[in-house]
């Protein structure tokens, strides 16, 4: 996949022990309004943005990563310290989930769409004009080259 331009971004917990850094730029970002993002973020929704991992590394902190399996081969980092939630890496896939407001340098990116729409809380109102999904879609498709 051709980068036009890297960045270099870094980002953290809330208590500081886990520091990583991305130096490349997002292919997409979301927001999420499943239970499951609502629940671990303590959140209406969560906001990731999506890279790919060979350009992501932990600075440190790593050991005290702790995994959540929310779903068959879905993991969810967290610290064991302070809990905040923390980047998803799928070595595999090259590719690595980052939840946007875990970063302490602009992410450079915009969220493209809601997904799991149809799980969002009453309390919210979506505002904007972004696309609005019921459930999940693949990513890959919103993606502008
Ligand atoms: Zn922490
Ligand atoms: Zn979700």
């Amino acid at each position: 996949m051709a980068h036009a331009k890297r960045t270099r971004m870094r980002g953290s917990c809330a208590c500081g022990g886990v520091q990583y850094e991305l130096n490349d730029r997002f292919l997409i970002a979301n927001h999420c309004y499943c239970s499951t993002c609502r629940k671990v973020h303590g959140a209406a929704f969560g906001t990731f943005g999506h890279a790919q991992s060979d350009h992501f590394r932990w600075i440190q902190g790593e050991s005290l990563l702790t995994g959540y399996h929310s779903s068959a081969g879905n993991v969810r980092n967290f610290c064991r310290i302070c809990g905040s939630n923390l980047p998803s890496v799928f070595p595999e896939m090259n590719y690595v989930r980052i939840p946007l407001a875990t970063l302490d340098d602009d992410p450079k990116t915009q969220p493209v769409a809601h997904l799991y729409v149809k799980a969002k809380v009453s309390w919210l109102e979506i505002s904007d004009a972004l696309p609005q999904y019921p459930e999940t879609v693949d990513l890959r498709e919103l993606v502008k080259e």
